[in-house]
């Protein structure tokens, strides 16, 4: 018997999951330079470690925690919709927005490198029975003609496309924008054939940051879209997925299925809270650096750097012309202390955040150059 979600999974009795070079785990010089791996390597700062200790709570499968409750306000107000609802993690945020909008056997139609469909080890079809149905995108991007084409109403044979899923910013594509037009664009399609739009918008203040726009004109059009909190935002805790009063109540319920109700959540809700009241502007310093890091590689070898790419927090680099896969690109530049991720084969990723200074950019520039 096959078990649901397989294709991703590979966890059936007998097969073995291969884990591909653990980069976390990479040997690494003693003296760090720069950490670009993630921006989710960011410790809760000082404010959000006191905000922690002094939070109010209470049992939240009961009376309700009173700091989750402020953080789910303030994050529906943030992006333009009536509720939200705090959960674990971006992950588990996507997964839930899955299971609150399909039922097993309907179709989502998503960009190939959805952040859902390759680093969520497959929840969305083994938990949410989502059937993916994938559509090639350019920075992040799918066609929206083409997107309109895809949609289909189901029949005897074929599953109904229940949810079309964007990703903003995009973090295969290196952290590329969506902007407000393309956006509008997106709903006005899904509208015209009544098909809901989730939007995986992780990185939603970083686009916002990037665009001069208010998150909201990113994300009131979708019916529904996540907030990460522990990327860039520093919280080292949990997601608000946001959308309509009926939804977010059918998505508690969801939530509770996967064992995401959390008794006294407020002392990770204080964190959030200081994330989205006080970090959202820090992001444009990050954009900085990775601007600084993306020029200072530029100017030498402009072959494995594209600037039009770096729109964000994260600067792609293409070890093709190098002749050399990115695995073994970071563990050279691990051994000299600047510390990067191999994202595909030949594309190592660059990440800023606010553990790495300009200070530190500027001297990881010339070390990335004498290993190239
Ligand atoms: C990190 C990320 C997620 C998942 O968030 P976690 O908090 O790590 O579970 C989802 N989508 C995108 C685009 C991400 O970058």
């Amino acid at each position: 018997m096959i078990p649901p979600g397989m294709c991703y999974l590979l966890d059936a009795p007998g097969l073995q999951i291969v884990t591909p070079v653990n980069s976390w785990e990479m040997k690494m010089s003693d003296s760090i330079i720069a950490d670009f791996r993630s921006d989710t390597i960011t410790r809760p700062t000082p404010e959000m470690r006191r905000a922690m200790a002094e939070a109010e709570v209470a049992d939240d499968g009961r009376e309700g925690d009173p700091t989750a409750r402020r953080l789910e306000q303030s994050a529906a107000a943030l992006t333009g919709h009536e509720a939200a609802l705090f959960c674990t993690s971006g992950t588990m945020g996507n997964l839930v927005a899955f299971m609150a909008h399909l039922r097993p056997g309907e179709e989502v139609i998503a960009e190939r490198d959805s952040h859902f469909l390759r680093f969520e080890a497959g929840g969305a079809t083994a938990v949410a029975g989502a059937v993916p149905r994938t559509l090639p995108g350019h920075r992040g991007r799918m066609d929206l003609e083409e997107l309109a084409r895809e949609i289909q109403a189901g029949s005897r044979h074929r599953p109904r496309t229940a949810l079309i899923v964007a990703e903003n910013t995009h973090n295969l594509a290196g952290g590329a924008v969506l902007d407000v037009e393309y956006m509008r664009q997106l709903w006005a399609v899904a509208a015209d054939h009544g098909i809901p739009v989730h939007l995986d918008g992780a990185r939603v203040c970083n686009a916002a940051v990037a665009l001069g726009a208010p998150v909201k004109d990113l994300t009131s059009g979708c019916a529904s879209v996540m907030v990460d909190l522990s990327k860039g935002l520093c919280a080292p805790y949990g997601s608000l997925l946001c959308g309509g009063e009926e939804f977010i109540a059918r998505a508690r319920h969801m939530r509770q299925r996967v064992g995401g109700g959390v008794r006294q959540i407020g002392h990770m809700a204080a964190c959030g809270l200081i994330a989205l009241e006080q970090m959202v502007d820090r992001l444009a310093e990050d954009h900085r650096n990775a601007r600084l890091l993306a020029e200072g590689l530029h100017e030498k070898r402009p072959e494995v750097v594209d600037l039009d790419q770096v729109q964000t927090n994260m600067v792609l680099l293409d070890t093709g012309p190098l002749g050399v896969t990115a695995a073994a690109l970071c563990e050279r530049l691990a051994s000299r202390g600047v510390l990067a991720l191999p994202m595909e084969s030949h594309l190592v990723r660059f990440v800023t955040h606010r553990d790495v200074t300009a200070e530190q950019v500027a001297a990881a520039v010339p070390v990335i150059l004498g290993v190239l």
